[in-house]
């Protein structure tokens, strides 16, 4: 990005610059997100893929620099966010958020729900209570609770679909401009769904609200992402237009997530995991192309060469040397 789109405000809200996360356990290194690159843009909602283990929440959580990356930078309207500390970074909090998925763990037990709401409005130094009162009214209107019942009340006192909607005032109530999604509905009964997805669309427009969309589902994404970034053992496979991406997926991953997505039935869960055969262990993940030891056209290039992103149509990219569009 040049500096001078950034100046006039068309540079992306956020910028993730080859990210790399990793755990140190038992002194072996797991490989949780190794040099992802990914762009949002201002009111842009950007769905994140991948079965379960890809590094979907770390990556979710460095953004935010609640993990701080190994390298790679985070650009938040133009500010590196890995390079800031103490006061500068609390300020930028305000303006990021997260929202995860189970959402009753989430809420601290023994707190009112006025309280939880309105601690966030605490730390940031919102000192008058009536005025902080007043916020978490709103906010809890906002996400279709009354205020009146529910703010006295403990979080064990209400559902999973509710407590979700705590949640999200709870994200809400600084009012910021980005958050991140991760899987907000996976924990839901499958009937709560669709209202907490239609809350969350809700929020973005009454609040011009920036969303990184972190799930398994590739339904439920393809339901709300503008455009869709796919994941696996912590390197991105491909990125594009929502639609562009289902109707014509270009890494063989994708593919088989599409083909993977079940039929509507309200009793069948989503499968996590799709491909043939076990993931490879992030500890000791395969040379080039980390998929090529479940991928069906893999071949010698594929284990020697590491694939980068590149266009294989308009807007999409993917990081296959064997795509299933755009080759050659
Ligand atoms: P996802 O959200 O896609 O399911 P995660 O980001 O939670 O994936 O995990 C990515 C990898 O990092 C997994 O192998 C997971 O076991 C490992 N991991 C996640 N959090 C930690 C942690 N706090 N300590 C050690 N390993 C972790
Ligand atoms: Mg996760």
């Amino acid at each position: 990005m040049m500096d001078a789109e950034r100046s006039a405000g068309r540079a992306p809200l956020l910028e993730v610059q080859n990210l790399v996360v990793e755990y140190s356990v038992g002194g072996r290194t797991i490989h949780a997100v190794s040099g992802v690159s990914l762009e949002v843009e201002r009111g842009e909602t950007l769905g994140l893929v991948g079965e379960s283990g890809c590094g979907k929440s770390t990556l979710g959580r460095a953004v935010l620099q609640l993990r701080r990356p190994q390298s790679g930078r985070v650009l938040f309207d133009g500010q590196d966010l890995t390079a800031m500390q103490g006061e500068a970074l609390r300020k930028m909090r305000r303006r990021v958020q997260l929202i995860f998925q189970d959402p009753i763990a989430s809420l601290n037990p023994r707190r009112r729900i006025g309280d939880i709401i309105a601690e966030p409005l605490v730390i940031a130094g919102v000192k008058d209570q009536k005025r902080r009162e007043q916020l978490v009214h709103e906010v809890l209107s906002a996400v279709g609770l009354d205020p009146q019942l529910v703010a006295g009340r403990l979080p064990h006192e209400f559902s999973g679909g509710q407590c979700q909607r705590i949640c999200i005032a709870r994200a809400l109530v600084l009012n910021p401009e980005f958050i991140v999604c991760d899987e907000p509905v996976s924990a839901l009964d499958v009937s709560i769904r669709a209202q907490i997805l239609n809350l969350l669309e809700d929020m973005k427009a009454r609040f011009g609200l920036t969303l990184l969309f972190i799930a398994h589902d590739l339904a439920v994404v393809k339901a709300v992402s503008d455009r869709v970034a796919v994941m696996y053992l912590g390197r991105l496979c491909e990125v594009g237009p929502s639609e562009q991406l289902f109707a014509h997926p270009a890494h063989p991953y994708t593919a088989l997530l599409i083909e993977a997505i079940p039929v509507p039935d309200p009793d069948v869960r989503p499968a996590e995991s799709v491909a043939v055969g076990e993931p490879p262990s992030p500890m000791a993940p395969p040379s080039g192309c980390r998929f090529r030891t479940r991928c069906p056209r893999a071949d010698q290039r594929c284990s020697e060469e590491m694939p980068e992103l590149r266009e294989v149509g308009p807007q999409q990219f993917a990081a296959c040397h064997h795509p299933l569009i755009g080759a050659g």
